[in-house]
């Protein structure tokens, strides 16, 4: 049976030490780090998420606004709201919840936020900043993962890595991470052939598909190490990954739970970038 990566656990700690830094920040400083939420609409998971990122803020000692926008938005009226927390110096980090509206051009939307202040890392800038291994901000789901696998002292250097997913959000920046870490790297994608053989060949099989119990033990080499980064509902409506975690676990080495794995270290990443953010902001 794996080991099961305990991604609840693994956040609370580094809360915890983020905590910490944020109280001597603010003492040292005299004010706190501040994050502004950008939300359109009221997709219910959207609203989840918002929730869950002020309450993980405050909790950790920062400031956290959100800015609620109705769905029917337009273009300008949003655009000009994230100009308006650009230059407000009490907002360090800005993070507009994807995805918007169809209406909205999201590349528009993101493009207008400042990069030292895009604690998501989207913007081109600090994509291509990541790219070149020279960056403030990582993604929060990939950086998430391989805070948990330093956590968990998984070592990633010269073990061949395979990536199913190529998202900007979570599979081609996670891929780029695993690289910087000396991984050897594989991505995979909806095109590619016979998966299971490229899978069955990782010592670590990150999952980052959409597609609930997707990976079942015969994609998995014995004593891999995977991590599930989807969140589906099944047909009876049930929370659960892009692995078949009851068949997968007895095959695997270690392996993250959906929920209580990948989840809880976006987050705690975002804190991170945020706190980031407002050093950079005494450097101007
Ligand atoms: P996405 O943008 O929909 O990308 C899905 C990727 O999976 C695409 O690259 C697609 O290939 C590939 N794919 C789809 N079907 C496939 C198949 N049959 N075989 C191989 N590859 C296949 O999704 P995403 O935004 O990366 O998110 C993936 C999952 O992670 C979702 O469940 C999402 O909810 C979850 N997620 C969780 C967190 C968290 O914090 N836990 C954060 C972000 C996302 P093509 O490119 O060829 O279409």
């Amino acid at each position: 049976m794996a080991h099961i990566i305990d991604g609840k656990k693994i956040a609370a700690e580094v809360r915890a030490d983020i905590a910490e830094r944020v109280a001597a920040f603010k003492a040292e400083n005299g004010f706190a780090p501040g994050l502004a939420v950008v939300i359109v609409g009221s997709d219910p998971a959207s609203c989840v998420y918002v929730r869950n990122k002020k309450k993980a803020c405050e909790a950790a000692g920062m400031n956290s606004r959100v800015i609620e926008l109705s769905e029917n938005t337009t273009e300008e009226e949003l655009l000009a709201c994230v100009n308006e927390l650009a230059a407000d110096n009490t907002v360090h980090g800005i993070l507009v919840q994807l995805p918007l509206p169809k209406h909205l051009d999201e590349n528009a939307v993101i493009a207008a936020i400042p990069p030292e202040k895009d604690v998501d890392a989207f913007t081109t800038e600090n994509v291509g900043r990541i790219m070149l291994g020279d960056f403030d901000f990582l993604p929060c789901t990939p950086a998430g993962i391989m805070t948990m696998l330093r956590q968990e002292k998984i070592d990633i250097a010269g073990k061949r890595c395979v990536v199913i997913g190529r998202s900007n959000i979570v599979g081609k920046p996670m891929a780029m991470l695993l690289l910087h870490a000396n991984g050897t790297v594989t991505v995979c994608h909806s095109r590619t052939k016979n998966l299971a053989e490229v899978t069955r060949e990782a010592d670590i099989l990150v999952v980052a598909i959409g597609k609930a119990r997707f990976v079942t033990a015969d994609m998995v080499k014995p004593g891999a190490v995977v991590i599930d980064v989807g969140m589906n509902r099944d047909a009876k409506g049930k929370l659960c990954g892009d692995v078949d975690f009851d068949c997968v676990e007895k095959v695997a080495g270690a392996i993250t739970p959906v929920p209580g794995g990948v989840g809880p270290m976006t987050i705690t990443t975002l804190l991170e970038n945020t706190l980031t953010a407002a050093r950079r902001s005494l450097e101007k």
